[in-house]
């Protein structure tokens, strides 16, 4: 395994790959929680308003939150049993989020649906869309965004592709892999419900030159549906991307800070395709989602498919525990997530990953003064200046970071992971996106 960096023409980085950790490991239920922890809100927009109270009897799959006018999405109880508390949990980034705490019924059924099309329902347009939103479905590829809301765009941006995508990029998380691999017809079916929610002529599914047997798998599964299609792409950081996705598969160029319709596509996640085809043919909300847990600081690395509102540390435990307690502790990819304080934080929708971190893996750089090599705007997808665009952010030049296109940053994190001085760039460009957003308000 080599640890050399290597940059693309297109812009992007070719990074070390940690998969093969997970890659070939089927994935497991987890013994099922005591107690859930389910944040009301996670997805982008407004929170739900809750419907339940402390002390009711709840079932899973029932609906707990529902969606508010707007940007907003349902949430549904992962496990039958009684609300212990509604109240504020720490998010484990130093913050705090509204959650309701289910204690499971230990004698009630808890039943998985499988993963097999054999109860196919036919629904028009419409009814697909009002199932995905009465499903709580959002990007579960880590972006959040509610899917109802996604496939409902403004007549006048009319949609003729539907991009699935498959092509997680991040070291060491296998989800969409796995997700490619097992549950193969469910993302067939799930890109024909979504095709046919917004009246799109084309769809394919989207996988890296590097995931082999997910790639071997999607060739015989579409040989079943004559209208649906894969396309391979380079495995290259930030390449999963929307943006730079639609660029690779069909070469139409999204404008600054517009969405996919503009240019006619909708892209989603293999893991959504898979929460679409389950809601419309077996009435199942999101209830649960598939996660990695990985890196060379837990003793045994697994997939694991999870309710919602577990807690990290059930996880860790299924999974032999961390190597060292200085072992570090990263919720979402090591390229865009963010160092867990606490084991306490609870497994959300768009929670694709667990990674530890062993010592040796974890370089703790101190931020040291740019030494001006450029390496930052090689890497950067969207060909923007993250130096520049920082020292702007740092010094309070708002404007002037925004003239530098820092709305354009799709927050992929490679200039942090390649620049040399160790510069948090990556947290600076987010902290400036937040205070521009702040000021806008
Ligand atoms: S500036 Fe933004 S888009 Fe460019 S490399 Fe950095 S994080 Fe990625
Ligand atoms: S990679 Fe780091 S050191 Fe090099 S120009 Fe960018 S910010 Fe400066």
């Amino acid at each position: 395994m080599s640890d050399e960096i290597k940059f693309s023409s297109m812009g992007g980085i070719e990074i070390p790959p940690r998969e093969e950790l997970n890659t070939d490991l089927q994935i497991e239920e987890l013994p099922l929680p005591e107690v859930v922890y389910l944040p009301v809100k996670q997805h982008i927009g407004r929170p739900g308003k809750i419907i339940v109270n402390k002390g009711d009897y709840v079932k899973r799959g029932q609906c707990i939150v529902e969606e508010q006018e707007g940007v907003s999405a349902r949430l549904h109880a992962s496990v039958s049993g009684e609300i212990l508390d509604i109240k504020e949990i720490p998010d484990g980034m130093g913050g705090k989020s509204e959650a309701i705490i289910i204690k499971r019924d230990q004698n009630s059924e808890f039943k998985r649906i499988d993963f097999s099309l054999k109860n196919k329902k036919e629904k028009s347009a419409e009814e697909i869309r009002e199932i995905i939103k009465n499903s709580g479905i959002i990007g579960m590829g880590g972006a959040g965004f509610p899917t109802h809301i996604k496939l409902s765009p403004p007549a006048d941006k009319p949609i003729d592709t539907i991009i699935i995508n498959g092509s997680e990029s991040e070291p060491y998380i296998a989800v969409d892999d796995r997700t490619m691999q097992e549950k193969t017809a469910k993302i067939f079916r799930g890109l024909e419900l979504i095709k046919k929610a917004v009246g799109a002529e084309n769809g394919f599914i989207v996988c890296e030159e590097n995931k082999k047997n997910a790639i071997k798998k999607l060739a015989a599964e579409s040989q079943n549906w004559p209208e649906l299609n894969y396309q391979i792409v380079d495995s290259l950081y930030p390449h999963g991307a929307e943006k730079m996705l639609i660029e690779a598969c069909l070469n139409r160029e999204i404008p600054e800070g517009e969405l996919p319709m503009e240019v006619g596509v909708i892209v989603n996640n293999v893991q959504t395709a898979v929460a679409v085809a389950e809601a419309v043919d077996e009435q199942q909300p999101v209830v649960d989602r598939i996660v990695s847990v990985s890196g060379y600081g837990i003793k045994n690395p697994k997939n694991l498919i999870v309710p919602l509102g577990t807690p990290i540390k059930e996880l860790i435990d299924y999974c032999g525990g961390l190597v060292s307690k200085k072992s570090i502790l990263i919720i979402g990819g090591t390229m865009t997530g963010f160092r867990a304080e606490s084991t306490k934080i609870p497994v959300s929708k768009t929670g694709f990953g667990i990674i530890v971190l062993s010592e040796a893996e974890y370089k703790e750089y101190e931020s040291r003064v740019c030494i001006r090599c450029a390496k930052c705007v090689d890497a950067c997808p969207v060909y923007i200046t993250p130096n520049r665009i920082t020292d702007f952010i740092n010094n309070d030049y708002l404007e002037e970071a925004e003239a530098l296109s820092l709305a354009s940053c799709i927050e992929c994190g490679s200039c942090a992971y390649v620049c040399p001085a160790g510069r948090p760039l990556l947290r600076w460009l987010r902290e400036g996106k937040a205070r521009v957003r702040k000021r806008n308000n």
